[in-house]
């Protein structure tokens, strides 16, 4: 924006003179405006403003009275001064009929140029200071009604606000509350003027300690989360609300302002707490549980292991006394004990998964697989299993004996479920997924029915006969539970005839 430069007007009916006087003022920051009569000079003055106007009297037609006298008359010029050029009427008569018309000033002829000039600086200097005065002003202004209107619009979000707001001064008095927290609460604006008034309705026995703490936090920089806090309404339910309060410019007067903001999470606390308990039962039901299977599957083998030896016992005291029936009884109720015994330690097996005493750390899967191929040698070996590892297994940070277990149960399977007159062929794959990886055991054996996809990982859950696949069904129970502790889990994909293939997860 270039510089604002004033305009000075000078009127004067002889073309000599205009030029004159132009010269003299050339050298001041101020444009200079030549009017050549009365009616030149008025026309000139409609269109633009003069810090100053040099008026010669003696014109012809309208003098330079008469020009002066439109000038007063006109809102727009009433006040610029007016400075009388004159030669011919100076004495007290012409002087005053000049002031009367509104002059502020005579210049004689001739001028003496420091004189005029000396003049209409003091114009120039009034002019553009009053102008500055008049930018200052509409400035001010304009701040006032912008401050004005966002002071509106402030109001407007505070009471619209579709939360709980209150905003109040360091003094206490309250200056505005929203819509919602009087409709929450059934407080409307009046019942609670101040801050004290509030705190006693809202906060029942903790209303000091409350005061206390919105009293600390005039001079906090930012808002702030304060925590949840029971608020009584006014026919005595309670509700949770979780408090935010932030400082807010000061009052005009200079008093502090805070705002505070709740959310009303009454419902959110309820449902919490509701699921709070529920977990805490669960975690105590589950820890009582697991102690149960794990003391009571320890504890029975004990008795089993005396009926096994008591049998053995009667089987020699009676010898050659026993006939044939009786020794297949007593083999029948020995298979009956073995197949107990098993029964007993995988659920031994079962309610140990998971325990503290089985920490993780970084496994080689191919120790793993060395161990389990070794448990399960004599079976691949009579079964013609081969047992394929494409890639290099991963690491993954688990515990070795449940690791071991997982693979060693789904091996087991594969090789158990095998096809009559087809050799097992095994498969092991793994690729990252998220931060776990992804085992797959792909078998070739019998399959299974989509519809027990889910099912054959349940406890107990078989689909065979024992006298088609020997088993307690609770292999895969073991290896749900010990993905599922380590935050994975374990699926199957199979078709029946075709081969089965396992996939489970583990963090890697
Ligand atoms: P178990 O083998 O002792 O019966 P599991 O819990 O290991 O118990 O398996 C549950 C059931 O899932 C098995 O009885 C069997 O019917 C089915 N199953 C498991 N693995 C396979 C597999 N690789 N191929 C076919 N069926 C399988």
């Amino acid at each position: 924006m270039s510089p604002f430069r004033p305009s000075i007007l000078i009127v004067d009916d002889l073309p000599a003179n205009l030029v004159a006087l132009e010269k003299v003022l050339a050298p001041m920051a101020a444009t200079v405006v030549k009017a050549h009569s009365g009616n030149e000079a008025l026309a000139a003055c409609i269109d633009q403003d003069f810090a100053a106007v040099l008026l010669d009297i003696d014109m012809p037609g309208m003098d330079g009275y008469e020009v002066a006298a439109f000038l007063r008359g006109e809102a727009r010029t009433a006040r610029l001064p007016i400075l009388f050029v004159t030669a011919s009427y100076r004495d007290e008569a012409h002087e005053l009929q000049g002031y009367g018309a509104g002059a502020v000033d005579y210049i004689e002829k001739p001028i003496s140029d420091f004189i005029l000039r000396s003049k209409v600086q003091v114009f120039l200097d009034l002019y553009n200071s009053r102008r500055r005065l008049e930018e200052e002003l509409a400035r001010s202004e304009a701040m006032r009604s912008e401050l004005i209107e966002s002071e509106e619009r402030l109001r407007h979000a505070v009471i619209d606000a579709p939360i709980p707001v209150l905003m109040h001064a360091e003094d206490g008095e309250i200056l505005l509350i929203s819509r919602r927290l009087s409709e929450a609460t059934g407080l409307a604006a009046p019942e609670i003027p101040t801050l004290a008034a509030w705190v006693d309705r809202a906060f029942g026995p903790r209303a000091a300690e409350v005061r206390t703490r919105v009293a600390s936090l005039f001079g906090i920089p930012a808002a702030q989360p304060i925590g949840e806090y029971e608020v009584r309404t006014g026919d005595g339910r309670v509700l949770t609300w979780d408090f935010h309060i932030g400082p807010l410019p000061p009052l005009p007067d200079g008093r502090r302002v805070l705002i505070s903001m709740a959310l009303d999470v009454t419902e959110t606390r309820r449902a919490r707490d509701a699921l709070e308990r529920s977990v805490l039962d669960l975690a105590r039901s589950n820890a009582e549980l697991e102690t149960f299977a794990y003391v009571a599957s320890h504890d029975l083998r004990e008795p089993l292991r005396m009926v096994t030896m008591y049998l053995s016992l009667l089987e020699r005291r009676l010898g050659e006394t026993l006939d044939d029936e009786g020794r297949e009884f007593i083999d029948f109720a020995r298979d009956g004990a073995v197949r107990m015994d098993r029964l007993i330690l995988d659920l031994l097996e079962y309610s140990r998964v998971g325990r503290v005493d089985r920490p993780a750390q970084d496994l080689d899967l191919d120790e793993v697989l060395a161990a389990v191929t070794h448990t399960l040698g004599t079976l691949i070996d009579e079964t013609g299993a081969e047992i394929t590892v494409p890639q290099p297994l991963p690491k993954v940070h688990c515990n070795f004996s449940e690791v071991t277990r997982l693979f060693q149960n789904v091996l087991a399977n594969a090789l158990k479920y095998r096809r009559p007159g087809a050799p097992p062929r095994i498969t092991i794959t793994s690729e990252p997924e998220g931060g776990f990886q992804r085992f797959c055991v792909a078998d070739n054996g019998i399959g299974i029915d989509r519809q027990y996809f889910q099912r054959i990982f349940g406890i107990f859950q078989r689909l065979h006969t024992r006298e088609q696949y020997d088993g307690t069904g609770i292999g895969l129970a073991v290896c749900k539970k010990t993905v599922e502790h380590y935050g994975g889990r374990i699926w199957v994909d199979s078709e029946e005839g075709v081969g089965s293939r396992f996939f489970f997860t583990l963090p890697g």
